[in-house]
C-alpha cells in the first residue's frame, strides 16, 4: 500500500523494512527498480508526466528527505520517517557482502565510482563489485553490455534524477540484474568526494541545510524546494 504524495506514490517503509523489501526482490525472477524520491523529484514529477510514470511504476519508492515526510503529514497521511537512499544502500551492500550478491557502480565523473568501489570493499569486507563505469557516457548499449557481462546481480545508477530512473525503466531489464538503484550523488560520498553531513544535523532533519553550506551553488536548485510544503497545505486545504 503506497501514500499518495502530491500525485507520487511512496512506500512507507523505515530503512529496515525497505531494506527487507529490497533484499526480498532480489530474490524474485525478472527485473525491479527502486527510486528515492525527494521533494525535487516530487516538483519535478508533479510537472514531468513521464518521470512521475516511472517514479509510479517503481518496484520501491523510498521516501529520501525530510521533506517528503513533512509534505505527507500537512496532507494527513503522515510517513513513519525517512528512509534516505544513501543509508539503503549501505544496508544492501551489508547484506550483500553475507549472501554474495554482485554489485555493479554506475555514474558520476571519470575515476569517482572506481574509488568509490575501493572504500566500499573495505567498508563492507566479502562485498563482490564486479565492475564500474562513469555517468558521462552517450551511447546506452556499449555500457549495458558491459554490465550483462558482469553478471551483476544489483545496479546502482548514480547519474541524477530523472536521468536515472529514465535510463532504468529503459535499460534496466536489458542488464541482466535482478535490481537496480537510483541513487543520485551517492558515489560521490561513497568516493570521499563530498561529505555527508554529521549525523546530529541528520537526525535534525537538517542534512539539507548541511549540503547547502558546503555547495552554496545549489541555492538556486533548493530555494524552490518549500514549494513542497505550500503545495501540500494547498492540496490539503483544496480537500484532495
Ligand atoms: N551525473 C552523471 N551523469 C550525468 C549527470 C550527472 O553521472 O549525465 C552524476 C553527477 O556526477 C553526480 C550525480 O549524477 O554524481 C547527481 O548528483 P546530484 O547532486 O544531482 O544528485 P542528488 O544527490 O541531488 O540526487
Amino acid at each position: 500500500m503506497k501514500t499518495d504524495i502530491l500525485g507520487v506514490y511512496i512506500d512507507d517503509l523505515i530503512l529496515e523494512e525497505a531494506v527487507d523489501a529490497g533484499t526480498a526482490l532480489l530474490e524474485e525472477p525478472g527485473f525491479h527498480y527502486v527510486v528515492t524520491p525527494n521533494p525535487e523529484f516530487i516538483l519535478s514529477a508533479r510537472k514531468d508526466e513521464s518521470f512521475r510514470s516511472v517514479l509510479n511504476q517503481a518496484d520501491l519508492a523510498l521516501p529520501d528527505g525530510i521533506g517528503v515526510v513533512y509534505a505527507a503529514k500537512i496532507l494527513g497521511r503522515p510517513l513513519k520517517g525517512r528512509a534516505p537512499g544513501v543509508d539503503f544502500a549501505q544496508a544492501l551492500m551489508a547484506r550483500m557482502a553475507q549472501t554474495g550478491k554482485s554489485l555493479y557502480l554506475l555514474g558520476a565523473k571519470p575515476g569517482v565510482a572506481e574509488k568509490a568501489a575501493e572504500n566500499l570493499r573495505m567498508a563492507h569486507p566479502g562485498l563482490k563489485i564486479c565492475g564500474t563505469h562513469d555517468g558521462y557516457f552517450t551511447e546506452d548499449e556499449p555500457v549495458v553490455e558491459a554490465i550483462r557481462a558482469s553478471g551483476a546481480d544489483v545496479i546502482f545508477v548514480c547519474l541524477g534524477a530523472p536521468k536515472q530512473e529514465l535510463w532504468m525503466e529503459k535499460n534496466g531489464p536489458q542488464t541482466g540484474a535482478r535490481l537496480t538503484v537510483g541513487l543520485g550523488g551517492c558515489l560521490d560520498v561513497f568516493a570521499g568526494t563530498v561529505q555527508r553531513a554529521p549525523e546530529g544535523w541528520q537526525k535534525a532533519g537538517l542534512e539539507w541545510l548541511y549540503r547547502l553550506i558546503k555547495e552554496p551553488s545549489r541555492i538556486g536548485r533548493m530555494s524552490r524546494l518549500p514549494l513542497i510544503l505550500v503545495d501540500a497545505l494547498g492540496a490539503r486545504l483544496g480537500g484532495k
